[in-house]
């Protein structure tokens, strides 16, 4: 690493600000300081983004498709990499700056909605750390996710104009801008380049984000404006950023909206003309691409961007002349496919029409793929009947995950137990028909990010305790800590950083939601985006059932808890803003009951995002992961508790399964069924019964249509949460994600949490042998997997 030249770096920063605001330093703003800042990092990064660029070019390449890269902030981040952290922030005091301010005047860049989008930025910095030639392509989307906020317990939306002040971590490459031709209209896709800076080893890669841009003159009709048609004049200009304006703001939820489509469509063909563009530049001669799959992987983030498969061949047959035998081909060693999900609700099926409406050629060619495959299923014998589950094409309507398996060289699920249920489930008959092209890949969080930079003084510490920075590239050497278990000194100090951390988030909630809490309680955090499955409800039934306990015996022993929730719901998804609420009214009548002792409160806090997630994860004393088992993929937040120090309370359910496996079910708190015993449950599964048998359960099912002291204010929010337990309508099932089949249990592994947590060596001892065995949820080692076994890069 070289040693930053602190006289330089300073001169470079305030030449930065006097030449974009003339302004003196000290008469500049925080924004104004920050934004200098940011142009003096851009540019320590460029020459190291230029050599890896050079580097790329002529080697094998893996390009990472995702619609979401949920990045956050990126200035703390990139000083961290690039080693030089603690320097600046020792400069910027000197010159009497206060860094935790500079760095919050950046705004997150929130282009993605939760653990999807995360996972795909939490690959990219692991893929430069590893020093892999990785490409991320994705959208630029000009409103990210909606920032929430809470009225009258109710979530609001406002509009997310991340861009609005600047953002000044990416470079318009406009030269490279593309021409993407829908039916209807053609729009130019204009690529931002995000550099992706490595952990301290000069590899800077590359994120290019596509944004949508009308093709003519920005396409201003001045004639249109001469003759006062002012709407007219930008109506081009307008329907062309359209396109890239809005992210959707929903999570493993399928709409088949024809806007969702166009900027699929937008991106992948985007990136795949550049692509071939510049293979056809380096390779002239190579007219069939006859080598083009031995310099190019194209991992699929899901079923998103899957009709970059229809758009390859396209490319190849239209543009480039090849034969369908040698386009298909092609396309059938070229993609790899990751699913994220086993919610039938999530997975994506396109409508022919709305396809045909984006690109006449892709129906044609999904026809044609559709048609060749059940050809080759005939020739191996299959009968008409064996046939229909293969069908990619099915009542005018196409299983974007079917293509995706049939044409992809790899399947890959998120952790053990998704891609088991994958295997024997969800596409079963894929798997027999092509055993070796499925695999697992658990996924992994970046301990830069995570740790590190999150968690200043958990890092410091571990450095000490194992005399050496080694773990920081190879984070399953932090399995040296196990061996101060029994470390009083130790686990007394670990106690002490956690507290640390918690007096730290105390004080940013008191700032940014007005709730004081009391960092001497147990922070018990549910974060997560709001979802029934997640259980969110199920983590308020327990609140509310704990408060009726302490009503009628307020000397209660227990220690005192906080419950931290923080989720956004998607702005259409009634039942999930019907929890957001109640959980508000909960918190609202239990933080203003001064019988309880201040034994409980909830706090739920507004616009859970990355950079809050940052603050939320290192102060935690419980992590709540508690989805009904089978239906979480892998989750990743319950990885950024471990590296953290915390246990986990939560079921057998994804990467749950694999973090109980590591730090050992004596260090966590296990409870509910598991996803075999749910299977053999469901079909005699009637919580009534449980409903009619357990007084505690009846109480708090009750208390959603009948507590007075808490109002949905008339919406019948409370009503269809209570109906979905126990009195579904037109035939539905009731309670179909088990909360309260497995309320018993959740309510006895809190009982184990408080006995616990008495004993504060013992929870700390716990602490630390999770984070001992967190070494496998790098996304470090998940990245070194797809590499090797998936791209060979
Ligand atoms: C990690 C993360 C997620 C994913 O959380 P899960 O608990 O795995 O669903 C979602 N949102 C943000 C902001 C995150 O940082």
């Amino acid at each position: 690493m070289k040693k930053l030249n602190r006289k330089q770096f300073i001169e470079n920063f305030k030449s930065n600000l006097e030449q974009k605001y003339v302004k003196s330093f000290e008469d500049s703003t925080k924004f104004e300081k920050y934004h200098a800042l940011s142009e003096t990092i851009m540019d320590m990064i460029s020459k190291d983004w230029l050599e890896t660029n050079k580097k790329n070019r002529t080697e094998r390449n893996a390009f990472y498709f995702s619609a979401e890269f949920l990045i956050g902030r990126s200035l703390g981040n990139n000083l961290l990499n690039l080693g030089i952290i603690d320097e600046v922030k020792e400069i910027l005091k000197d010159l009497d700056i206060d860094f935790d301010e500079i760095e919050d005047e950046e705004d997150d860049a929130a282009l993605g909605n939760g653990g999807l989008g995360r996972l795909a930025a939490c690959f990219m910095e692991s893929g430069a750390t590893e020093g892999l030639n990785l490409h991320g392509y994705g959208v630029r989307y000009s409103q990210g996710i909606f920032k929430q906020r809470f009225e009258n317990g109710f979530q609001l939306e406002e509009g997310d104009s991340w861009v609005a002040r600047g953002d000044f971590w990416s470079l318009r490459k406009e030269s490279e801008s593309q021409i993407v031709n829908f039916r209807n209209f053609k729009v130019k896709a204009v690529p931002y380049d995000v550099p992706v800076v490595g952990y301290k080893n000069g590899v800077v890669n590359t994120l290019r984000l596509w944004q949508s841009e009308a093709i003519k003159n920005d396409g201003f009709d001045f004639q249109d404006f001469n003759d006062f048609r002012y709407d007219e004049s930008v109506s081009e200009k307008n329907r062309a950023e359209d396109i890239t304006r809005v992210l959707y703001p929903n999570d493993n939820i399928r709409q088949g909206k024809l806007l969702r489509l166009l900027q699929q469509y937008f991106f992948v063909s985007a990136s795949l003309q550049e692509i071939v563009q510049k293979y056809k530049r380096l390779y002239p001669e190579d007219k069939n691409f006859s080598q083009f799959h031995k310099y190019h992987i194209f991992q699929l983030n899901d079923t998103h961007p899957v009709i970059a498969i229809p758009e390859l061949i396209r490319i190849l047959l239209d543009e480039e002349n090849l034969s369908w035998d040698d386009a298909f081909g092609l396309a059938t060693k070229v993609f790899a496919f990751t699913n994220h999900t086993v919610l039938q609700e999530a997975l994506e099926k396109w409508n022919l029409d709305l396809i045909h409406e984006v690109s006449p050629r892709a129906v044609d060619i999904i026809k044609e793929i559709d048609k060749r495959l059940l050809e080759s299923l005939q020739e191996k014998g299959y009968s008409l009947e064996e046939m229909e589950p293969y069908r990619i094409v099915k009542n005018e309507m196409v299983e974007m995950a079917f293509l995706a398996t049939y044409v992809s060289t790899s399947i890959n699920g998120v952790a053990e137990l998704h891609t088991i249920i994958l295997k024997k489930e969800t596409l079963n008959q894929w798997f027999k028909l092509y055993p070796e092209k499925f695999n697992n890949k658990t996924n992994g969080v970046t301990p830069r990010r995570w740790l590190q930079y999150s968690n200043p003084q958990l890092t410091a510490y571990i450095d000490k305790l194992l005399k050496s920075e080694d773990w920081k590239h190879d984070m399953t050497k932090l399995k040296g800590l196990e061996k101060f278990a029994d470390d009083v000194k130790v686990l007394d100090k670990l106690n002490e950083i956690k507290f640390e951390k918690k007096v730290q988030l105390a004080k940013y909630i008191k700032k940014y939601e007005g709730i004081e809490i009391d960092p001497n309680s147990i922070f018990d955090i549910q974060i997560k985006r709001l979802h029934e499955y997640k259980r969110q409800l199920l983590n308020a039934l327990h609140i509310l059932h704990l408060y009726y306990e302490l009503k009628v015996n307020p000397s209660l022993d227990m220690h005192p808890v906080t419950f931290i929730f923080g989720a956004k719901a998607a702005p259409g998804y009634f039942r999930a803003k019907g929890i957001i609420k109640f959980i508000n009214e909960i918190s609202k009548l239990i933080n203003n009951d001064s019988e309880i002792n201040g034994k409980i409160k909830v706090v739920f806090i507004q616009n859970y995002r990355v950079s809050y997630a940052e603050k939320l994860f290192p102060a935690a004393d419980v992590s709540e992961q508690i989805s009904t088992a089978g239906k979480e993929a892998s989750g990743t937040g319950n990885m950024k508790f471990m590296m953290n120090g915390t246990p986990t309370l939560g079921t057998m359910d994804g990467a749950n399964v694999e973090i109980f496996r590591e730090a050992g079910l004596e260090n966590n708190f296990l409870f509910g069924r598991t996803e075999e015993e749910i299977n053999e449950l469901a079909y005699t599964y009637n919580p009534i019964n449980i409903y009619n048998s357990d007084e505690r359960v009846k109480k708090v099912v009750d208390a959603l249509i009948k507590e007075e002291r808490i109002s949905d204010e008339g919406t019948n929010h409370f009503l269809d949460i209570y109906n979905s337990l126990i009195d579904p309508k037109d035939g539905n099932r009731a309670d179909v994600y088990y909360l309260l089949e497995d309320f018993a249990s959740y309510v006895e592994a809190h009982k184990r949490v408080d006995e616990a947590y008495r004993d504060r060596r013992g929870y700390a001892r716990k602490g630390l042998i999770n984070i001992a065995n967190s070494g496998l949820f790098s996304s470090d080692r998940t990245i070194k997997q797809y590499a090797e076994e998936i791209w060979k890069i």
